[in-house]
């Protein structure tokens, strides 16, 4: 679907357009004024929430690494002990 987004320069607005062949130039709805910025939105969404996912990612699999040190230090204070 050729959904763009777009910035208005006048008002800072962002909305997301439809556009279709022949399509006019988009306006923005909310003042009216046809300086509009296009956005790369396809590929701002899916960065975004491509980084999201990592980020949680990242966060697991360092509490699970924190337990499995901090269980493996545990282990060698308890054998050194007993040796
Ligand atoms: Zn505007």
């Amino acid at each position: 679907m050729p959904l763009f987004e777009y910035r208005c320069e006048s008002c800072g607005h962002v909305f997301e357009q439809l556009i279709l062949k022949g399509s006019p130039e988009p306006t923005c709805p909310a003042c009216g004024a046809s300086t509009v910025e296009k956005l790369l939105s396809m590929f701002a969404v899916s960065s975004e929430s491509t980084q999201q996912r990592s980020r949680e990612r990242f966060g697991a699999t360092r509490r699970v690494k924190a337990e499995a040190e901090r269980r493996e230090r545990e282990h060698y204070r308890t054998d050194h002990h007993d040796d």
